[in-house]
Order: C-alpha cells, then structure tokens, then sequence
C-alpha cells in the first residue's frame, strides 16, 4: 500500500477518470445512470483480467441451497388450516434432511430454518455466497379460480403466458412486506407488467441445466404423490434473477382448491412431495457428474484437435448490461460470459492472433482498457495456454 502515491498510480487514476468522463459525454447518458456507468467501469479497471481458469469445479455436486418461501410477516398464500410460509417449510426441511442423510457429503444450506422473513435478494446472496451448485425455491400456489390445481416447476426467464406471469407477480409481491425494497430493487413494480421487461434481456447461463432438474421434479411428483401436472415453465423470479447457478422454483400445488388444501396438509402429503424433490435431486446430481466425468475423457482423448478462439474483453460488471444499450452501439458479435458471479463482454472471434490484435487496437478507441482472452474447446483459459497449444499443432 506503500506505493500508493507513486506517479504510475497516479497517472492510471487520471486516465480512469478521463475515460469514464469521454464516455460519459459520448453517451448523454441522465443523472441517474451515472452511478452504475462508474460503478461498472471502476470494476472494469479493478478486476484482472482473468476470464481463466475460475470457473467452480464442474463435476461435482458439492452445495445445494433449499429456500423455504416467504416466512415472518409474510404468509405467502393464505390457508384455511395453515399458510404458504409454514406448508413450504415443513417441506423445505423434509427435503434436506433427507439429502444430507443420503449425501453425507453434500453441503445442504437452508435460507430460513424457522419463521422468519428473509428479503428475496438476501436468499440470492446466500447461495452465491457459498457458491451452490444447485438452488431450490419451495412454494405452494393460489388463485383466483378455486377449480386450478396441481404443481408447476418454473425457471428463470421471460413468461411465455399470463398465467405464467401472475404466477411470478404473486410471489414477487413479497419484496412489499421488506423495507426499502423500491430501492433494494431499484424500482421493481412486482404487480406492473412493465418491470418484467428486464427478465427478457437476461441471458441465462445455466437455463439447460435448470430444465433438467425442473423435470425431473415433475416427473417424480406425478410418480409420487396425488397432485396433477401442469409441467416446467417459465417466468421471472426476483429470487432466481440474482442467483447464479441452476435454480428452480417449485410449486407444489394450489391451497386456492379446497381438495389440494386438505391433501398439502397431510404429514403424509408433505412427506411425499419433499421425496419427490430429493428423487429429483439424486437423479439430477447423478446426472451431472457423469456428464462431468464424459466431458473429461474426451478431453484427454481429443487434446489434439482442441479449438481455440480469441476474444477481446471489454467490460465486466457484477450486473448485466444489456446487450442492445448504447454501451455496445456501433460493435457486432458482443457476447455475454457469465463467470464467477461476473459478467464479462467480449467483442471478436477468431483463432488468428493476429487478427484479434488488429481488433483490439480497433477497440481501443471506444473501450480503452480493452484486453484479449482466450477460449480452448470453449472453457476460458490463459492466453499463454492458449498461444502455446496453437504454436504446437
Ligand atoms: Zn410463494
């Protein structure tokens, strides 16, 4: 820290501040959003430049988080008998009891173990924490319409029907009893059809294998208990919106059907959608490391047809940028890497060094701490790595 005050530390400090200052004129941007652009470009200048060799251990499942719905002052959907808040628990706890009694190496971690409101965001950040590998949000359905039963498995993205997105206005509803939550999230209207225009301009990273996992739970509950299948959809969850791994949100029926009330109440009933979700989970992890394991020995075996690709990095931000702003304007193939927790753009791809030198000097002018990256058989690796296998071939 000593060498803080030296000249080169203030000389990188100055251009920082010049650059943000250009772009900030080039783009016209408003008041309000000068805020992110700093924050974006401090991170832009603070992070290395490391799309290498970070990526957690793909092949194995080492950390599931079970998040129980709501909880405290909010009661999810209201009962005759019990509340969303306290079926979904009593489920939530079934099911990891039983995966840490089958996988005694699997680390379960709980968003709320007793009756307690946890902001949305908050349960986002416990599982980014602890860098889980799976995360699974537990709840029980209402509606309007007394006649509508059964479970939906849902995952992250953009409604694809009104039901859908009602579905995801109800449970986003519970931003409304935590305090500050205009703020927390950043004017988010969960009952105006507008604020869901966000969720379209997400990429979503682990979509595949969220499907997966989403039917394999409705595959076991059909199987395993009374309730119908209304199948694996999609819509946007402010408590999967920030969490980065594959996650789900189940929902294990409707409390709205007098039948389905009576049966979510049962011991019984409890018992066996909390199996089902395990089954769901033991297949889904089994399933993910054998995959894990094929991808390994066909890299071994391949290593001689390995491809590789350049890039040029030019931003990272904990947020993602849309891919159609300003920020971008003017440049084709921008692609979005989503890794560790970070967002990373790059722009260019080629396997010809050369080439991807010239595009870098060209992007210099509009992104000047610009860098270039490198991609073997698509995984992120050092850009010595990468040089050094192409120069052997
Ligand atoms: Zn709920």
């Amino acid at each position: 820290m000593l060498f803080l005050h030296n000249n080169n530390y203030k000389m990188i400090v100055k251009a920082n501040e010049n650059i943000i200052f250009n772009i900030m004129l080039k783009l016209k941007f408003h008041a309000k959003t000068y805020y992110p652009l700093i924050c974006l470009f401090i991170l832009f200048f603070l992070i290395p430049p490391d799309l290498n060799g970070q990526e957690r251990q793909k092949n194995h499942l080492k950390t599931v988080v079970i998040d129980a719905g709501h909880g405290g002052k909010d009661p999810g959907a209201c009962g005759n008998y019990k509340d969303e808040k306290d079926l979904v628990l009593s489920i939530a706890l079934k099911v990891g009891k039983h995966i840490e009694e089958n996988f005694p190496n699997v680390k379960v971690i709980y968003t709320r173990k007793t009756d307690t409101l946890i902001p949305l965001f908050e349960r986002a950040k416990i599982a980014n924490k602890n860098k889980a590998d799976l995360f699974i949000s537990i709840h029980v359905n209402a509606n309007g319409d007394s006649k509508i039963r059964g479970t939906e498995t849902y995952v992250m993205g953009l409604h694809k029907s009104k039901s859908n997105l009602e579905v995801a206005k109800q449970e986003n509803s519970a931003i409304l009893y935590e305090e500050d939550y205009s703020k927390t999230y950043q004017g988010f209207d969960p009952n105006s059809a507008e604020s869901y225009i966000i969720f379209s301009l997400m990429q979503n990273a682990y979509l595949k294998q969220s499907l997966n996992f989403a039917s394999y739970i409705q595959k076991n509950f059909n199987q395993n208990t009374n309730l119908k299948n209304r199948g694996v959809k999609q819509a946007g969850f402010l408590v999967l919106y920030k969490t980065s791994m594959p996650r789900v949100l189940v929902e294990a029926g409707y409390l709205s059907n007098p039948r389905e009330e009576k049966y979510l109440n049962k011991q019984e009933a409890q018992t066996n959608i909390a199996e089902s979700i395990y089954e769901a989970f033991r297949e889904y992890k089994q399933k993910v490391e054998s995959e894990s394991v094929m991808l390994t020995n066909q890299k071994d075996t391949s290593a001689a047809q390995d491809s590789i690709h350049f890039k040029v990095q030019v931003a990272a931000s904990s947020d993602p940028i849309p891919m159609d702003s300003d920020f971008f304007s003017g440049h084709e193939n921008v692609e979005e890497h989503h890794l560790s927790n970070q967002y990373k753009y790059t722009i260019g791809n080629t396997s010809n060094y050369e080439k991807i030198q010239q595009l870098k000097q060209k992007l210099k002018k509009d992104f000047p701490g610009a860098f270039i990256v490198a991609f073997v058989n698509n995984e992120p690796v050092s850009l010595d790595k990468a040089l050094s296998i192409q120069n052997n071939h």
